[in-house]
Order: C-alpha cells, then structure tokens, then sequence
C-alpha cells in the first residue's frame, strides 16, 4: 500500500527536521510529477528562533529535491502571516517576539501558544488565502510522526478539529507505514547531504527553537554553556512581559519548575550542576 499517495491537495507541514524531510523524500518518490504539482504544497513556518543550520537545511532540501517550499512567518497585522524566503526569514526571533508582545505573556509547557500561532495557525490562514482548508477546498495535512513516537500518534488521531483545522484532515504517513527512527537514520546516512546538527539516537536535540522551553532541563542548560548569547533572547523575554499573567506559570517565565534563562546565563560560567536528573523532552508539534 503506497501511504504517501497524494489523494487530493496535501500540505506537507515541514519541520526542517530529519523526520520531516525524510516524509517530503517519500512522497515525491510515491507520487507522479503530475500529482506532486497538482496537489503538494510543502510549507515551513520559522519562529526566528531555529537554528541557522535548519534553514540552511530547508533550502537545500528544495534545491536538491526540486520542489518549492514556502516559507511563512507569524506577523501581529490582518494578513496574520508573511510569506518570506531563505534570504528574508527572521533569524533573530522577530515572529516570537511578536507573539509574545501580542499575548503579553509567555507559553509554557501546558499553554503552548507557541507551536500553534507560530506555526499551525499561520499556515490555516497561509491556505485561506488561497481558498483552501475550507468546506469547499478540504486539504490532508501531512505531518511526520513516526511509528515509534506512539503517543503523539495517539495524540493527533484523538485531537478534536478546531475551526480553523475543520476541513483538513491530519495524515501521518511514516505512522501508518511503520517508520521508526532506524529508517530515518539509514536513509540520511545514504544520502549526498544532511542536516548538520548532531543527531543523538535519532533524536535533533538542538533542532527547532534552539532553547525551546519543552527540551530537557539539561540539554537547554548545556546549549547555554557552550553559546551563552543563545539564551540572552529567552531571557530578554521573560524580563520583557509583566508578571501575573494567565493559566500556569506566572506568565513571565517559560517554565516555572526550572531557574529563569537569566539564571542559567548566571550559572553558566560555573560547573554547577544545576540539573541533577535527565530530564526527556516534551514532543510537541513542532517535532523532528
Ligand atoms: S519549538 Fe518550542 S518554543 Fe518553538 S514554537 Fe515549538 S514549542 Fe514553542
């Protein structure tokens, strides 16, 4: 059974992780050129806070591979949404910044605003504005969660449609064929390039944003100490929204179970070992 069959206009929702592009690979190999320019629209949503290497990741994906991939960014105006390119996209997390101004708190682990507004939502809106996801135009919208990550598939089958994701039907390919994450391994160690962040056990721990608030306490506090001028931007964030904000958390902190980003800077010149246990991710949307 071919599941990377395009049934209709399908929108690959591409991470710039291995994960991901490996789903693009496959559905450009199981699908005609007819089919892949009739029905695909592959669509990256940069936050300003990925890391510069996944950029350069996406666009070769594009160029090696032939396809076009839009790029969109969060904008707090009307349109909702920017479409911008390799050359133009934030990199300094201008799209965040705006939504956190925007919110006037923070996300955090149970609130994550975050992966919604700055990606999700924007590319609901992204497809209105070509007259799709609607009742008229339904699309599948295709995400890479591998066989291996079970909860997240339990996740997204069991996640009731909101209105703006009403007349898009999530599908996950890698899932239904079995997938784990050897697959993905082998076939990035097949091929002529490569995302070029450190790929531990499958696993892109600094793929996304870089200091993302749901990656294990340890791995953010080991990204500080090797590039502390990462985690001035989080910090500037949590200092920048006033306290007393909404649901958990205080609103100005992204996780109120760990020390500020300000902290972690503090501390990062020492050897102090702040975090005693290993500490696993949170998966989010966002993913590999
Ligand atoms: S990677 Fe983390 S911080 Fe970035 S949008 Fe996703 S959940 Fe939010």
């Amino acid at each position: 059974m071919n599941h990377y069959r395009l049934r209709g206009t399908t929108v690959v929702s591409f991470s710039g992780g291995r994960t991901s592009a490996y789903m693009l690979f496959m559905v450009l190999l199981h699908n005609t050129a007819e089919d892949i320019a009739r029905y695909l629209l592959i669509i990256f949503a940069n936050t300003g806070k990925e890391h510069p290497i996944t950029l350069e990741f996406v666009r070769e994906c594009a160029e090696r591979w032939n396809v076009p991939i839009i790029w969109l960014e969060f904008r707090d105006d009307d349109t909702g949404f920017s479409v911008v390119d390799y050359a133009t996209a934030s990199r300094q997390g201008e799209p965040f910044e705006a939504l956190i101004r925007k919110r006037k708190y923070l996300p955090n682990p149970v609130t994550r605003f975050c992966t919604i507004d700055l990606k999700i939502r924007i590319i609901h809106k992204y497809l209105r504005s070509l007259g799709l996801s609607t009742e008229d135009a339904p699309v599948d919208m295709m995400t890479g969660i591998r066989a291996d990550e079970p909860r997240r598939v339990a996740k997204i089958r069991h996640r009731k449609s909101t209105s703006e994701s009403k007349w898009a039907t999530m599908v996950m390919p890698l899932a239904d064929a079995g997938v784990g994450v050897q697959e993905v391994t082998d076939f990035w160690a097949g091929q002529p390039f490569d995302l070029m962040l450190p790929n531990i056990n499958g696993r892109t721990l600094e793929g996304n944003c870089d200091l993302c608030f749901l990656k294990g306490a340890k791995q953010v506090y080991s990204i500080i100490a090797s590039d502390r001028p990462k985690a001035e931007w989080w910090a500037r964030m949590e200092s920048s929204v006033v306290s007393g904000g909404k649901s958990t958390g205080n609103g100005d902190r992204f996780r109120s179970d760990r020390p500020s980003y300000q902290q972690m800077l503090d501390y990062s010149d020492t050897q102090f070992d702040m975090f005693a246990d290993h500490e696993e991710a949170i998966a989010c949307f966002c993913g590999d």
